[in-house]
């Protein structure tokens, strides 16, 4: 079966009523036949039928033995750290999620939990970083906001050499795109607020595991720790993953297109997108993505915040906001919004310059997507000039 299909025939009608979309079981509790008989459900922390239909299809759709939803994409990365105890080290890339950092760096190395951060497109370089306290490596590919790529099943077979635990961050590719647990990876998390539910209206995370050992734990932190996703979240969740293939092509073929266009531009100096032949790891995105997906980050000629400010208030169409994987385009400075919470020299070590601006390319047409560009890159080297003035 394919992958459209398996996504549109993973979950059953309703048993009770033949409702073909899952129904919203918008309950707390489930009533007993007797004290502890009950068909599967007893109370919706632990289990909901809307939320199961959900894990299931993301089990599936990852290629993984259990799916996991939680309230947010941080509550799912909070889940997996606390596989870990007090002593154990993290080791992640360095140009992580701003909200990963700070609860990698500010919350858990306060319970004794620490981390270090490394350039994981080299895997020499992972190598070199793993001490006896490393428990778990953490990569996201593509990288937030730089598309950085890294070799997932290269990283996998080091960390299984070592009894590391890998988790892969798969938000930027989605599992249309890329499926790392069959690149050897322990573990994958999402933010489904992004490509999985895609049209941004809901914050929701994902876990997915496919070891009995690994189904086990993550089902008692989740249950324990309590950060569940709701029914109707669950259900706006599985209404977006519907159309995810459909979208992720979409997606990636308009990202493309601007990629090429930018790339074209006189105060554009660097291009961020794996689909470019010229990007560092273009070979390996292509080995391991079936899409490069639909981010797009560039900084320009000038690193100024003043002319980048310019530039993403005068476009129409990509609106200007964090976040991204939605059917709307939208523009951000990853400096002052998105990755503000980062120390600047980190950041920029990590490419994130005051001019870098991040696009979620949208579904909207790809004509008009370029002319919104072109127009908003006028007007910020118009700024450009006064400035020089
Ligand atoms: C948005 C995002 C998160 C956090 O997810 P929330 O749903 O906002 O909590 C984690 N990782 C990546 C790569 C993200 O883009």
């Amino acid at each position: 079966m394919k992958v459209q299909t398996k996504i549109l025939h993973s979950i059953p009608a309703d048993e009770l009523t033949g409702a073909i979309s899952t129904p919203i079981y918008q309950t707390s509790t489930f009533v007993q036949e007797a004290p502890g008989m009950h068909r599967g459900y007893d109370y919706s922390r632990t289990n909901n039928p809307t939320r199961a239909a959900l894990e299931k299809l993301i089990a599936e759709l990852e290629g993984g033995s259990r799916g996991f939803a939680f309230a947010s994409g941080l509550a799912a990365i909070d889940a997996v750290v606390k596989l870990l105890a007090a002593g154990d080290e993290i080791l992640a890339v360095d140009d992580i999620y701003g909200g990963a950092f700070r609860l990698f760096t500010h919350v858990y190395q306060k319970f004794g939990i620490g981390v270090r951060y490394t350039d994981t497109t080299d895997v020499t370089k992972v190598a070199a970083a793993i001490t006896p306290k490393t428990k778990l490596i953490w990569i996201e590919t593509p990288t937030n906001p730089t598309l950085k790529i890294s070799d997932i099943r290269a990283i996998a077979n080091i960390a299984k050499t070592q009894g590391i635990l890998l988790c892969v961050d798969n938000t930027f590719a989605s599992p249309a795109a890329q499926k790392p647990l069959d690149l050897g990876a322990d573990i994958v998390v999402h933010s489904a607020t992004k490509y999985l539910a895609g049209h941004s209206d809901v914050i929701a995370g994902i876990v997915v595991t496919k070891t009995d050992e690994l189904d086990d734990q993550i089902k008692f932190i989740q249950n324990a720790s309590g950060a569940i996703l709701g029914p109707f979240d669950s259900w706006l969740a599985i209404r977006g993953i519907e159309t995810l293939p459909l979208r992720i092509a979409q997606h990636s073929k308009n990202a493309q297109a601007i990629a090429e266009f930018l790339q074209t531009q006189d105060l554009v100096k660097n291009v961020y997108y794996p689909g470019l032949p010229d990007h560092h790891n273009h070979a390996i995105a292509q080995q391991q993505q079936q899409y490069f997906g639909g981010v797009v980050s560039f900084d320009l000629k000038v690193d100024e915040t003043g002319v980048a400010t310019q530039l993403v208030k005068s476009t129409r169409y990509f609106q200007l906001a964090e976040s991204l994987g939605g059917v709307k385009s939208l523009i951000c400075l990853p400096s002052e919004m998105t990755h503000k919470s980062i120390p600047a020299a980190i950041r920029r070590r990590a490419g994130v310059t005051d001019s870098l601006v991040r696009l979620s390319v949208g579904l909207e047409d790809a004509e008009d997507l370029v002319r919104d560009l072109e127009k908003a890159l006028r007007i910020a080297t118009g700024r450009l000039t006064v400035a020089a003035r």
